[in-house]
């Protein structure tokens, strides 16, 4: 199979339905005041009576089994409450991480115990995770990572930190990759596992670091001594390398690499329509084919996900692609209006501008950067 060549997904009535359904609740919660759109809400905008609601709805670990508290809706559905979410900039950022990688996780990885306490409190919206990978010396280049398990009675004494942790504040677990084995410079991948680590554990400090916004989002983590009990391993002991890897194509495909500026986009072109700006709006619908095309690569993308193919390549090309696309938002805006953006501003476009230009350095390095993306498109285009 070519490995960019990603099926058409045409929406069937009942999912349209389903899209209606989701847009008239965030009209209503938006209304009764219970958010404030923001851009970039997936990361930072976070509420955790939202996230329960949306647990209460069905609408957390939605494709999950129901004997786990889930659905068994398609992956479609999932993506149509996404889109939803996203356009609306709602405050989803508590369970994010938990809905999109933590619960297929523990399905595909996990023991029976581990998806009988975990999923139903993840679905309910009671239970956050975070995701320990970077290190101060190991991000693009992961493997290096020095945090370190060893065996004591009963589990593991995890030592070593984290960095740029989204969310560590908030929540209940944190998904930390380790090493069980000492380091094989011929072997670089091998020796690492993957652990579900009790954030109120002894041992384990949390940090603040501070966006350029002031707000606190992510964090420094640092692990002494912290006893990880031996049913907390998730999957094989040694795999944790592969097994991190499989949760990727989830991290960097999904329409949160598209969306983060749209609330910007929607009030953008709301703006120039006001203003009879025939010029301006014709600028700024010059980005509507570009949104377009990415949505459907990232819709063929969740389909060969749910199909079970091999969809590395493209998820990193939607997402090299999607985060700039997203970035560019924030520059035609800034370019077409003459305003001030700022944070505290009264007025939703400068805010939502404050937000796309001060979040969007980060836009191109979470989940992989720029390079490091080209670099996985550029060796799938040369091997095929
Ligand atoms: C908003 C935000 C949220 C984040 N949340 C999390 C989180 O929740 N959990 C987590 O574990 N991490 C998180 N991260 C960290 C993120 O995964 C890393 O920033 C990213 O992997 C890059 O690693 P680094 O910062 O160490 O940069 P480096 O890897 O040091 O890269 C620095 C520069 O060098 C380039 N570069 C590096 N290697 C190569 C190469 N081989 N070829 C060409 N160029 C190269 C990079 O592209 C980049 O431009 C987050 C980051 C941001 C910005």
């Amino acid at each position: 199979m070519i490995k960019l060549e990603l099926p058409v997904v045409k929406f069937t009535a009942e999912q349209t339905e389903f899209r209606n359904t989701v847009r008239e609740f965030l009209i209503e919660e938006k209304k009764r005041g219970a958010f404030e759109s923001r851009c970039d809400s997936w990361l930072s905008g976070e509420s955790v009576d939202f996230s329960r609601k949306l647990g209460q709805k069905g609408w957390i670990g939605m494709t999950w089994p129901k004997k786990y508290g889930g659905r068994e809706r398609s992956a479609l559905e999932r993506y149509i409450l996404t889109e939803e979410l996203l356009t609306a900039g709602a405050p989803v950022a508590a369970h994010w991480f938990a809905d999109r990688q933590t619960g297929p996780l523990f399905l595909k990885f996990g023991t029976e115990e581990q998806k009988n306490f975990f999923l139903p409190m993840i679905t309910k919206g009671e239970c956050f995770f975070s995701i320990g990978l970077s290190e101060p010396n190991a991000g693009s280049d992961l493997a290096a990572i020095k945090t370190k398990a060893e065996r004591t009675d009963g589990g593991w004494l995890l030592n070593g930190s984290k960095i740029w942790t989204s969310g560590a504040h908030l929540s209940h677990y944190m998904i930390v990759l380790c090493r069980t084995s000492p380091f094989d410079p011929n072997n670089r991948h091998a020796g690492m596992s993957q652990l579900v680590v009790n954030m109120k554990a002894e041992g384990l400090t949390v940090r603040p670091i501070q966006f350029l916004t002031g707000q606190h989002h992510f964090n420094e983590v640092f692990f002494e001594n912290v006893f990880v009990p031996d049913n907390r391993l998730i999957g094989i002991e040694g795999n944790g390398w592969k097994q991190g890897m499989a949760e990727l194509a989830y991290e960097r495909s999904g329409p949160e690499r598209i969306l983060s500026t749209y609330p910007l986009l929607d009030e953008l072109i709301k703006i120039l329509r006001e203003n009879d700006d025939e010029e301006g709006m014709r600028e700024a619908v010059s980005l509507l084919p570009e949104l377009w095309t990415l949505r459907n690569m990232s819709m063929g993308v969740a389909k060969y996900l749910e199909e079970g193919h091999d969809v590395n390549m493209a998820a990193a090309l939607v997402k090299e692609l999607g985060t700039k696309f997203e970035t560019s938002i924030a520059e035609k805006a800034r370019l077409l209006l003459s305003q001030l953006p700022s944070i505290e501003s009264a007025e939703l476009i400068n805010r939502f501008m404050a937000q796309s230009i001060l979040h969007g350095p980060g836009f191109t390095l979470r989940g992989g950067t720029t390079e490091i993306l080209r670099g996985i498109v550029a060796k799938g285009v040369v091997s095929q």
